[in-house]
């Protein structure tokens, strides 16, 4: 059985740092991930990473920033921390090898983002999670003495032992389809997101939210769950994200009408206002009949100098002439709102702790939370950065005080019987594909950027249907190496658990904050909704919500405006 210090799951950008600091306190750490760590979906990051390096720029002004953007629902915290500590986590990174853009002096550059008072985000052209993830795994490779890479493992379950201890996890090898236990003193969940639960989504096959319906399986608390960001610039259809670097540099805005909408609703930051912000201009764009006949507004690159372009945004140049038939470089691109991320997650202190002893979470599937209502662009490379090596710091000191936990060897025998069971389904049943399209179509209807009561009640009962209907989901492949039907089936699983807590979420908040815009509770409430709403799960498999304090240090709320 393979036992480990601190064992990971999740290989994109938060849990190699994680990897990467706990190995470097003297921990031995194992690292799981669904698939080869560099086609997590990490590498899709294209703008930016944020830090106030700049001698003329400060921390504070982005953390405030971060605490606007949050729509003041951001624990204020961690987000000082995050911004604190963001310069040298840059430094550290172009140390490591990352070829950060330099401008004419020499000097790393930066482009200006959505919601920032300051140009400073770090950007590598529009791959900048590509160019991360690359040279972490560099880092990685070269500590092989201590850190066992575990690719293409699906994790199924995390274990506890008696004392409700999270003490490992049950991985499967998809190339053979071998179960194993894994043993460990601290566990790090760094799974990612959830934007498959959405249809279209902005995220790969693979982010199905796994982490946090594992976690929030075993009692762990997830927190601001209604809180999902739609991004404003998705291509019509498939989801495709234009990255919000295409606005840094200079691109507009235009509705059917060709006016540059964002001065109604944005007068100073117009197209650069916070995501929420310019998602529910174009979608108020659309809904009023200014949009163009394919439910569109259109995105002006052309504004931007060619030759900028094509240095600095040239995937995108790409995406738009493969994926939409656009030369962005010479005539407008229709796009809309787009499922992205999520802000909300398994709840965690500063130092990636959960409720659940022994473990923690980093990255895109914890809430620490420093995003809030709202996330500004370029800080979630940031977030997964900066908490996942706190994270990885804290699992491994924890480590070193207790002893490697026991868990009963009937788990891996429940496991393997629940997966032969899902082998042995007639052919017969719903097709997953069917039922997860459902599913991510409901989402899109009912919970996106605009929501009310009855929306979201409506997008309830389909959920639970689905759950219904999930456990007799048709299975072709029976064979065991790379049997994906199967992975598909459990991952299905985790979907329903993550719509459901976000569905739950949406309906408790009666009140317009952030990404949470309910049509039927015009308006934010802080007197009654300045709180975390945290989903836990009960014994009749109902989320039971709570509610938690937002954290303030020196910013009180303010009317938000841009
Ligand atoms: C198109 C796009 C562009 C973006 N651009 C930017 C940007 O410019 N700047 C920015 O700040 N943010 C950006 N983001 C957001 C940012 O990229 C993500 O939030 C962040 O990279 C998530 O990193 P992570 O390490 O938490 O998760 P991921 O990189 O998603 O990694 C998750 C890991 O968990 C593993 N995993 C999941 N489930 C299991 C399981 N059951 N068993 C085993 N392993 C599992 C996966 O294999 C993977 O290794 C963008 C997002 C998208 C989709």
């Amino acid at each position: 059985m393979p036992s480990h210090d601190v064992l990971i799951i999740g290989a994109g950008l938060a849990g190699q740092r994680a990897a990467l600091a706990a190995a470097q306190t003297g921990a031995t750490v194992g690292i799981v991930s669904k698939v080869h760590p560099v086609r997590s979906h990490s590498v899709a990051a294209a703008g930016g990473i944020n830090a106030a390096l700049n001698p003329e720029d400060s921390w504070e002004s982005h953390a405030f920033d971060t605490v606007k953007g949050s729509d003041y629902l951001g624990d204020q915290d961690a987000i000082e921390i995050m911004c604190r500590e963001a310069p040298e986590e840059i430094l550290w990174l172009e140390h490591a090898g990352v070829t950060f853009h330099r401008n004419e002096s020499g000097h790393l550059g930066t482009r200006a983002f959505g919601g920032a008072s300051a140009a400073r985000t770090y950007y590598v052209a529009d791959i900048t999670g590509h160019a991360l993830l690359h040279v972490l795994y560099e880092q990685l490779m070269k500590r092989t003495e201590q850190i066992d890479r575990y690719e293409e493992w699906f994790t199924t379950d995390l274990l506890q032992d008696d004392e409700g201890r999270c003490a490992g996890a049950i991985c499967r090898d998809l190339r053979d389809g071998q179960l194993e236990m894994f043993n460990a003193k601290s566990v790090i969940l760094a799974c990612g997101g959830a934007g498959q639960v959405y249809e279209p989504t902005t995220n790969g096959l693979i982010v199905t939210g796994d982490g946090m319906a594992q976690a929030f399986r075993i009692g762990a608390r997830l927190q601001d769950m209604e809180m999902v960001q739609y991004h404003p610039t998705c291509l019509a259809g498939n989801g495709i994200l234009i990255t919000e670097g295409a606005r840094g540099e200079g691109a507009w805005l235009l509705n059917a009408k060709g006016e540059r909408f964002m001065e109604r609703y944005a007068p100073n930051k117009l197209e650069l206002a916070s995501r929420d912000v310019v998602s529910r201009a174009e979608q108020t764009e659309i809904n009023q009949g200014r949009g163009f006949p394919d439910g569109t507004v259109a995105l002006d690159v052309t504004r931007v100098p060619r030759r900028r372009t094509l240095e600095a945004l040239r995937e995108i140049v790409n995406i738009g002439r493969d994926f939409a038939g656009v030369d962005i470089t010479r005539e407008p691109i229709h796009i809309r709102p787009g499922n992205h991320y999520m802000m909300g997650g398994v709840k965690t202190d500063v130092d990636g702790q959960t409720n659940v002893p022994g473990l923690y979470a980093a990255g895109e599937v914890a809430c620490v939370s420093v995003h809030g209502g709202n996330r500004l662009g370029a800080n979630s490379l940031l977030d997964t950065l900066i908490f996942g090596r706190r994270a990885g710091e804290h699992a491994a000191a924890h480590a070193k005080h207790v002893k490697m936990p026991s868990t009963p060897g009937s788990r891996l025998s429940d496991v393997e019987a629940r997966i032969q069971a899902i082998m042995r389904r007639e052919s017969g049943g719903r097709r997953i594909g069917a039922i997860k399209h459902e599913l991510g179509a409901t989402m899109n209807r009912h919970c996106a950027v605009f929501r009310d009561e009855a929306g979201l009640t409506k997008a309830h009962e389909i959920v639970r249907r689905l759950k219904e209907e999930a456990p007799n989901a048709a299975v072709d492949d029976r064979g065991s190496v790379f049997n994906q039907d199967v992975i598909g089936a459990i991952e299905l699983g985790y979907m329903l658990d993550v719509a459901e807590t976000i569905v739950v979420g949406a309906l408790e908040r009666r009140e317009c904050r952030g990404a949470q815009w309910r049509i039927d509770y015009p308006g934010r409430n802080d007197e009654e909704w300045l709180k975390h709403i945290d989903i836990s799960m009960n014994s009749a498999d109902v989320p039971l919500v709570s509610f938690s304090p937002v954290t303030i240090t020196r910013w009180q709320p303010e009317e938000r405006t841009y």
